[in-house]
């Protein structure tokens, strides 16, 4: 269907001068070698439809280990090696990084061990992977560089725009797949083929998906919340009775669409204001999904999915908090429907994760209710008082943990205007805590 021909000049079109050159010299070091090397999977089917992928993923018909310190030797590279595996990653010196892999297949001589590893052709290599679209490589050796192999429909079906598995116990050799499945489904805009849509189908009612472990499940999960848009890949993991594997009683949460919109509104106002500070999406994203889940069952998801310590109390003891904090905005806004003072902001906010405040405003459907938390990331959160313990001691008071209270009690007061200036915090302290100063 690809002559070579078309293929080059896709790949001129297509791609920054230094990857085009990247991959001649990688086709350059196969034949020196006498390997047969390939670029294969996603960045083939990105290639073709044109997206945006500079994720190269090398196959080499042979040694891919020999092959990449071959390369490093002559470009001046690291190479991280994993015997095990066969694998390697080239490491260029603006740390550009190209996978290297061996033609392989593996055998597991006993449940749970680790896989030996053999030779084996392209096209064998192929055959493991996930779907049909992903099985695509393009030869890099002089002679036949830009030829495509298409040894499964991958062609056909980025024609056809769908997402086949290659055979019928894809699924339960691995129900990641099922979550990959709908992930390229929704990013890409393309359908689940019948029989494939049938096979996820069985693969869930036969209880495939519960042998699944924690943490692959999670990091599936994670790369769907990462996606430009995940709403519609959640919409169809509930459409597929998938969500009951992140936990029993997770259901899609009434307007579930507007509570993502928002959230990724949220993210974007974030994003643009603050290009320096990192914010973990995809923890937004879960937030808003597990919404309605109540404590236990909190508790029972993080478990799991394995979630990591670090996330532990944010999704646990600080979600909590965030949702009494929510319905106290709620009681104020119906009673007084103007804004409470900033000190009761700071309060109400302090000590929340970016995460959790962008879930608040996401939570929010009054825009003015929602500028309340708005205004505590833009100017509240990082205000400090003037004076601090130094300052203190100097007006006598004895040093102890009562500094730190004292110290926020004088910024709650300069949040709310009362005391704005060096010299009237110092007045402020005076006033309040005169018994404390000896
Ligand atoms: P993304 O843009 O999300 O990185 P990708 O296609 O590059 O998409 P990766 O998750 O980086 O996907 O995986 C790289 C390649 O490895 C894929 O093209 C796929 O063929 C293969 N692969 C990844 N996970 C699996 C799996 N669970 N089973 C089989 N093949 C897989």
């Amino acid at each position: 269907e690809y002559k070579p021909r078309e293929v080059i000049r896709l790949l001129r079109n297509r791609l920054p001068e230094r990857i085009q050159d990247l991959l001649e010299q990688i086709g350059r070091c196969g034949d020196e070698l006498g390997v047969k090397v390939f670029v294969v999977g996603g960045f083939v089917r990105d290639l073709l439809l044109d997206l945006p992928n500079l994720d190269l993923d090398i196959v080499v018909e042979g040694d891919g280990i020999a092959f990449a310190e071959h390369y490093a030797r002559q470009h001046q590279c690291r190479v991280r090696a994993h015997q095990k595996f066969g694998t390697a990653v080239i490491v260029l010196p603006d740390e550009f990084k190209v996978d290297v892999a061996s033609t392989r297949v593996e055998f597991y001589l006993e449940p749970a061990a680790l896989p030996t590893v053999e030779n084996a052709s392209i096209k064998l290599d192929l055959y493991r992977r996930d779907f049909t679209i992903n099985t695509l490589a393009i030869s890099l050796n002089g002679e036949r560089f830009g030829e495509i192999h298409d040894f499964f429909g991958g062609l056909r079906d980025l024609r056809q725009k769908a997402i086949r598995v290659l055979h019928n116990l894809s699924f339960v050799e691995d129900p990641t797949r099922v979550f990959r499945a709908v992930r390229f489904e929704q990013r890409l805009e393309f359908h689940i083929g019948k029989q494939t849509e049938h096979l996820i189908r069985s693969a869930v009612r036969m209880g495939f998906l519960e042998r699944l472990g924690g943490p692959r499940l999670l990091s599936e999960l994670q790369h769907i919340l990462e996606e430009e848009h995940p709403y519609p890949a959640i919409e169809r993991l509930s459409q597929l009775d998938l969500l009951k594997f992140l936990h029993p009683s997770l259901d899609l949460p009434v307007d579930c669409e507007d509570l993502f919109d928002r959230a990724t509104r949220s993210l974007n106002w974030f994003d643009l204001l603050y290009t320096e500070e990192s914010c973990q999406r995809w923890l937004v994203y879960l937030l808003c999904l597990v919404t309605r889940l109540d404590d236990d069952a909190m508790q029972g998801l993080c478990d799991r999915l394995s979630i990591p310590g670090r996330y532990r109390s944010l999704l646990a003891d600080e979600r909590h908090r965030a949702h009494g904090v929510l319905k106290g905005m709620r009681r104020r806004w119906r009673q007084a429907r103007r804004k409470p003072r900033n000190s009761d902001l700071y309060v109400w906010f302090e000590g929340f994760s970016i995460e959790t405040l962008l879930y608040l405003m996401a939570r929010i459907e009054t825009e003015d209710v929602r500028r309340w938390v708005s205004l505590y990331v833009t100017r509240l959160r990082d205000e400090k008082s003037w004076i601090d313990g130094e300052d203190l001691k100097k007006m006598g008071i004895p040093p102890g943990p009562q500094y730190k209270e004292i110290l926020r009690r004088v910024l709650l007061a300069r949040l709310d205007g009362k005391a704005t200036t060096r010299e009237e915090e110092i007045a402020f302290v005076t006033r309040r805590y005169r018994s404390l100063i000896t």
